[in-house]
C-alpha cells in the first residue's frame, strides 16, 4: 500500500532529526587537519561541558552507547574487580552482561522495574562491603526499557551514608539535554550520552564526561585497553581527539545541536520535555481510567519525561497495536524489549518534538485502539489537549 505524508518517530530513540541538523550535515568532506574543522571540533567538545553540566573534559567516540558503555568499563574497572549495578530493566541488564563478559564482578540489587531505585537498599549493600571491594556504582537515569526516572542525586547520597568511595557512573545516554543532570553538583563522577536521542542527531556517536575522581582511577587503573582509553583523545590535533579520522559531517551535525540547544535554553528545553511528558501522562491516564491501560512505572513522579511505558491488563497485544500505528498508520511507537518483550507500548516523547507532533501521535494511538478494539475510554487527546491549553505560555 502506498502511503503519502511524512512517518512519524516516537521511539525512546532514535529521534527525528530537525532539517537544520541534516543541512549542516550534508556537505562535502573538509580537511580534518585545517583551522576551520579543528576550531568548530574543539569548540563542540568544549561546549558539550555545558549539556553535561561538568567542568570536566567531554570525551567523543565514533560508537553508539554500547561503546560508550564498554568505555567506562574499560577505563576505570580491571578484570576481576566488583561494581554494584542497581537492576532496572534492559538496559542496565545489558550493562551488566558487558561488565560480566569484561571479567568484571558484578553485584546486582532486586529488580527496579516499576519504581525507583531504593537508595536505603543502596546504602545497605555499600556498608556491608567493609572492605571497599566494590568500585563503582553504575545506574541508568532514565531507564528505557520501563520509563523509569531514578533518581541520581539520591544514590549519590546514599554512597557517601555508607561512607563507601565507590565512583558513581550514570547511563544518561536516553535522557541527556532532555532533563536535568548537573554532574558536578550531584557528584556524579562519569556520564554517558549517544547522538541519537536528546541531541537529536543520527545514531552513531558517543559522548563520556568524565570528573576529577574517575580521571584519578582510570590514570592509575581500569583495564587492557587502548581505542576506548580516553587519554589517547588528548592532544592538540582533532586527529587525537577522535584517535584517527574524525567523524566529520557528525561535528558539523553536533555543532548544529547545540546551537539549537542553547538558543532555546536548557532550562526551557528540560521544561518542553516535561510539559509534553505530562500530556501523554494525562492521555494515558484517561484512556486507562478503568485500569484498561496503566503506567508500567507505579510511582507517579518518577514517570518519566523521555518515555512513557504503558501495559494492558485487558489482554490487547501491545506489538499488534505497535505494528498498527507503524505500517498502517506512519507512527513508530517503541514495544516491550528485554525482560518486558510483548508487554509493553512504548511512547517517545523526547529530542525535536512540538506540540502537534505528540497530539498526532496521540490521536494515532487512539485511532489504532479504536480499530483494533482495544479497551480504553475514550478523550485521552481531549485531556492531553486540555492540558496543553491551561499550559500555554
Ligand atoms: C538507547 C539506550 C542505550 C543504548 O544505546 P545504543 O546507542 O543503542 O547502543 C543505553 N542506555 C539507555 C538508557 C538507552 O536509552
Amino acid at each position: 500500500m502506498l502511503r503519502r505524508g511524512r512517518d512519524f518517530i516516537h521511539l525512546p530513540g532514535p529521534t527525528n532529526i530537525p532539517d537544520r541538523i541534516l543541512q549542516a550535515m550534508h556537505r562535502p568532506v573538509v580537511d580534518f587537519a585545517g583551522a576551520e574543522f579543528s576550531k568548530m571540533a574543539r569548540g563542540c567538545l568544549d561546549e558539550l561541558r555545558r549539556v553535561f553540566q561538568t567542568a570536566g573534559p567531554v570525551y567523543a567516540y565514533s560508537a553508539n552507547g554500547h561503546g560508550a558503555w564498554e568505555v567506562v568499563l574499560d577505563n576505570l574497572i580491571a578484570p576481576g574487580e566488583h561494581v554494584l549495578m542497581p537492576d532496572t530493566g534492559r538496559f542496565s541488564e545489558s550493562w551488566t552482561e558487558m561488565a560480566a563478559a569484561l571479567g568484571v564482578h558484578v553485584t546486582k540489587t532486586d529488580a527496579y522495574h516499576d519504581r525507583p531505585i531504593d537508595p536505603a537498599a543502596i546504602e545497605a549493600l555499600l556498608s556491608a562491603d567493609a572492605g571497599h571491594a566494590i568500585k563503582a556504582v553504575l545506574m541508568v537515569q532514565v531507564e528505557t526499557s520501563t520509563g523509569v526516572t531514578h533518581d541520581v542525586a539520591a544514590v549519590r547520597r546514599a554512597i557517601d551514608a555508607a561512607g563507601h568511595p565507590a565512583l558513581l557512573l550514570v547511563d544518561a545516554i536516553a535522557c541527556l539535554a532532555c532533563i536535568d543532570l548537573p554532574m558536578d553538583a550531584w557528584g556524579v563522577d562519569l556520564v554517558v550520552a549517544a547522538s541519537q536521542k536528546g541531541l537529536m542527531m543520527p545514531p552513531g556517536m558517543a559522548f563520556v564526561a568524565v570528573g576529577a575522581r574517575a580521571q584519578q582511577v582510570a590514570a592509575n587503573g581500569g583495564a587492557p585497553r587502548r581505542y576506548w582509553d580516553w587519554r589517547m583523545r588528548e592532544g592538540e590535533e582533532s586527529y587525537y581527539w577522535f584517535y584517527g579520522t574524525p567523524p566529520i559531517q557528525m561535528m558539523y551535525g553536533l555543532r548544529e545541536s547545540l546551537d539549537m540547544l542553547f538558543e532555546e535554553g536548557l532550562p526551557q528545553v528540560f521544561r518542553r520535555h516535561e510539559r509534553l511528558a505530562e500530556a501523554t501522562r494525562r492521555a494515558v491516564a484517561r484512556w486507562g481510567e478503568a485500569g484498561e491501560l496503566v503506567f508500567q512505572c507505579q510511582v507517579p513522579e518518577a514517570r518519566s519525561n523521555i518515555v512513557t511505558a504503558v501495559r494492558f491488563p485487558s489482554g490487547a497485544d501491545p506489538d499488534a497495536l505497535r505494528v498498527m500505528c507503524r505500517d498502517r498508520l506512519s507512527v513508530a511507537f517503541g514495544g516491550g524489549i528485554g525482560p518486558f518483550v510483548g508487554q509493553l507500548l512504548r511512547i517517545g516523547h523526547l529530542g525535536d518534538l512540538n506540540e502537534p507532533m505528540l497530539l498526532g501521535a496521540l490521536g494515532t494511538l487512539e485511532v489504532a485502539m479504536r480499530a483494533s478494539g482495544v479497551p480504553h475510554k475514550g478523550g485521552g487527546v481531549d485531556a492531553a489537549a486540555q492540558y496543553l491549553a491551561d499550559t500555554l505560555e
